[in-house]
């Protein structure tokens, strides 16, 4: 039986005639499925900003709350590496302006406050839901890897414990979790309980159409999903 929270999130995106979830509400869907995810708030004032931003503790991450804003950075609705009150102000602002001038007729739902999660080894998990096999889970390092090399791997949900090591396994440029040329190695164990989060998810929750948890970041130990999507 699902969380009844899980129902609520999808309630609120269908009332608002949304067939997708804004990026807070796709994180607090992972972190109810005990995914490691970034502290986020949804500011919709400069000052509110502030007041989230020093409640999360710096650095932070600013990013445009808008439905036809999907594609943050694209539309100049990301700002990271965010240190001080003066730097919110201006990156509030800023997004403000981008969006403004990028994305006229955008509706601005506010500006989502979040964590800056630390550099590591940025990995991608995704599915989509086919009519006959249902939802595939796709695993693959972030940037150039998945994007230029198409180096990814697939299986099926429901994943086993297996399944997810092998969909590790099966990346060209694996060595790179496992500390190859000077890079810090990545907690296995933390991307194969995400997987298996994932699964379960996608299990519960047939009203996912699609996933796209790009880029989740893996450290020596633990993760942080960064950035999340779902197309309902
Ligand atoms: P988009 O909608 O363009 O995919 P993202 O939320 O993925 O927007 O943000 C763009 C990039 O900014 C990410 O790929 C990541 O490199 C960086 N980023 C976003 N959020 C964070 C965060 N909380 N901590 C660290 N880096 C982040
Ligand atoms: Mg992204």
């Amino acid at each position: 039986m699902r969380d009844p929270s899980v129902g609520i999130i999808f309630e609120k995106a269908k009332a608002e005639n949304r067939n997708f979830l804004f990026e807070h509400e796709a994180k607090t869907l992972c972190g109810i499925y005990g995914m490691p995810i970034t502290k986020i708030e949804v500011a919709k004032t400069e000052d509110d900003a502030v007041a989230a931003a020093k409640r999360i503790g710096y650095p932070i991450v600013l990013k445009i709350v808008s439905p036809q804003v999907l594609h943050k950075s694209d539309a100049g609705g990301v700002v990271v590496g965010v240190n001080d009150e003066k730097g919110v102000r201006e990156g509030y602002n800023k997004i403000l302006a981008n969006i403004k001038k990028n994305v006229p007729t955008a509706d601005i739902e506010g500006i989502l406050v979040q964590e800056m999660a630390p550099k590591g080894t940025e990995i991608i998990i995704g599915s989509t839901n086919d009519p006959t096999f249902g939802p595939t889970i796709m695993f693959g390092l972030g940037g150039i890897f998945v994007e230029i090399l198409k180096d990814v791997s697939f299986r099926l949900a429901p994943l086993t414990k297996d399944d997810a090591m092998e969909m590790i396994d099966e990346i060209k440029a694996k060595k790179i979790l496992e500390g190859a040329r000077g890079m810090p190695k990545a907690d296995k164990e933390t991307i194969i309980n995400t997987l298996l989060s994932t699964s379960k998810m996608l299990d519960e929750c047939p009203e996912i159409k699609e996933l796209d948890m790009n880029p989740i970041i893996v450290y020596e130990k633990g993760a942080r999903v960064v950035d999340a999507r779902v197309i309902l």
